[in-house]
């Protein structure tokens, strides 16, 4: 999986196109399609791009490929900025547009009318498709309309731009060969009519550009040497190259990578808007989902998805990646830096009943064990705590080596606890523990009797919250494979916790802060926070079911 040694294919070609001087320096460009919001996927294609130029010491263009005015808008050409600079990359001043460039890619279609290159054909779309291009087994037949002459061509689609025909009644379509054994070169669409207004351009244009057309095209004015895009383009490449050689203008190389496919989650624009439309998910950044808004909600950082990225490297083969290596990569990061806290999701009540009522003490605490850096905090005890329901068992099982009726734990950063009595309701429910703390290791109970160390916060300073626990959003692997992907929904995907409690070190929480709750994960403030009330959401456990799978393997082979 991680690909460290050796070079993957893509820099195998541009450390060859530079070695051969065929390019002096390299220029990548990412190119999203301002319709909907950046997930994971395109993450991949971010930081291969701009981390590409950044290794050869050339430079990464952002431009929206705004072809299609149906669906696009400038609130996603904002957010998909936002999110590209929030996952640590920099266009600088190369921002461009495929709209910018739609007056020369118009002369370049009128170029290819008057080479004979191009036509204008009255067969509707659909007709066109059934009737004439054929099928990888059977060669297509020529439209009627390819033998127009050049002049009929240049009026009929210079009165296309003027807005004479309704959608759909004439095409421009590349004259290429009917019976090329790839379909896409059977004189494929190059404009077609869209009357809808461009959220850049207008009313200025009728006519819109595939994306087979105007994308070499937009490449090569910015002068690209090298298109990466995903392997479902490889049938389009031929095109690619056909445009650039019939203009005889700079010619960049094009070269496919998989795509990033993420297991228990969807990533189609399509299904991600469902979601989002049908209120299955609360939003664009809803910490489920795998937006790069949603992943930042949940607490996934910059440095884990970049790193993330490129330890699933690149290749030509399609693979679904097992979302336990991003939260691994999630993990390695929050690590190194996120602040330790105490906090109890569901808390079982403490009574020590040898410390004395009234008094209090703060216990000094890491903020980073073993990181003298990360300093320390003062976290209050007192008579009255909480531990978390699980740590305590009444007739312990097997294996369970917490707190349970006559056992002693040691809480951490404070004292040893001894479980004397269990109190519980009428009808038998546990109301609290009555414990008798000391600072040393009772009388006849020994060290590895009392390993387990549990988090705890006292009572009286504890700082309430709400906390948001996360889980898979889908119960299967790959939820594309099903006819209706909601029925595979996890229903348990948000667990809300209304009150979990704090140690009171929460005082200068903003939105966005990272923290590692000692033995319960990291967790992040979420953006619902008010003065009154935090709210947090739990990002990863601590558990690391990556590295654990990955020392298994070492092991066993
Ligand atoms: P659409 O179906 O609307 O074209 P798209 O996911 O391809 O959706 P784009 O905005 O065209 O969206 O994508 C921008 C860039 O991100 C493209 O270069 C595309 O190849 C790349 N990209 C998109 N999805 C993935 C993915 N899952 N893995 C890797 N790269 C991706
Ligand atoms: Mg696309």
């Amino acid at each position: 999986m991680e690909r460290q040694e050796g070079k993957d294919f893509i820099r195998q070609i541009i450390e060859r196109d530079l070695a051969s001087g065929k390019h002096k320096t390299v220029q990548t460009r990412f190119p999203p399609e301002p319709n909907g919001y950046l997930h994971i996927g395109h993450a991949k294609a971010v930081v291969l791009n701009f981390e590409i130029a950044k290794e050869y010491g050339g430079k990464c263009n952002l431009r929206f490929d705004d072809t299609d005015p149906r669906k696009e808008k400038m609130e996603y050409v904002e957010a998909i900025q936002e999110d590209i600079r929030w996952l640590g990359y920099d266009w600088e001043d190369r921002l461009y547009f495929t709209s910018d460039y739609f007056d020369q890619l118009y002369e370049w279609a009128v170029e290819l009318i008057k080479k004979g290159k191009a036509y204008v054909c009255d067969i509707p779309q659909e007709e066109f498709n059934k009737n004439y291009r054929g099928t990888t087994y059977e060669k297509g037949k020529p439209s009627p309309y390819r033998n127009r002459s050049v002049e009929e061509n240049l009026e009929l689609f210079e009165r296309m731009r003027r807005g004479e025909f309704e959608e759909g009644e004439k095409v421009l379509r590349a004259k290429i060969d009917m019976a090329h054994p790839n379909i896409l070169m059977r004189d494929p669409v190059i404009y077609r009519i869209l009357k809808v207004p461009h959220f850049r351009t207008g009313n200025k244009w009728c006519i819109y550009p595939m994306y087979d057309f105007s994308h070499p095209l937009s490449d090569s004015i910015e002068k690209i040497t090298h298109s990466l895009c995903t392997l479902e383009f490889e049938y389009h490449r031929p095109l690619y190259d056909w445009f650039v050689e019939q203009l005889g203008i700079h010619h960049p190389q094009q070269i496919e990578f998989s795509r990033l496919n993420l297991a228990y989650t969807v990533m189609s624009k399509r299904k991600l808007l469902s979601l989002v439309e049908e209120g299955i998910v609360k939003g664009w950044d809803d910490p489920r989902l795998p937006t790069l808004r949603g992943m930042r909600r949940r607490g996934f950082t910059p440095k884990a998805i970049r790193e993330f990225c490129k330890k699933v490297g690149v290749s030509k083969r399609e693979n679904i990646i097992d979302p336990a290596l991003l939260e691994h990569c999630v993990r390695e990061d929050l690590n190194e830096w996120a602040p330790r806290r105490m906090a109890v999701l569901r808390p079982l009540k403490v009574v020590l009943v040898n410390y004395p009522e009234g008094k209090e003490e703060w216990l000094e605490a890491e903020n980073l064990p073993g990181k003298p850096e990360g300093g320390l905090r003062k976290v209050p005890f007192s008579r009255e705590l909480y531990i978390e329901q699980e740590d305590f068992q009444e007739v312990p099982e097997k294996g369970f080596y917490r707190l349970a009726p006559g056992r002693t734990v040691k809480l951490r950063y404070a004292y040893y606890i001894t479980c004397e009595e269990v109190v519980k309701d009428e009808k038998g429910n546990i109301q609290e523990l009555r414990c008798r703390y000391s600072k040393e290791l009772p009388e006849g109970v020994s060290k590895k009797e009392a390993k387990s160390i549990l988090h705890w916060v006292s009572i009286p300073h504890a700082v309430k919250a709400e906390v948001r626990l996360y889980d898979k959003l889908f119960l299967v692997e790959n939820p594309d494979e099903l006819e209706d992907y909601r029925q595979a929904l996890n229903p348990n995907s948000l667990v809300v916790i209304p009150e979990a409690f704090l140690e009171p070190n929460f005082q200068d929480a903003k939105v966005g802060d990272h923290y590692q709750f000692e033995r319960l994960g990291y967790f992040v403030v979420d953006p619902d926070s008010t003065p009154e009330k935090l709210v947090l959401n739990r990002t990863v456990t601590l558990k690391d079911s990556w590295a654990k799978a990955k020392r298994k393997a070492l092991s066993t082979g």
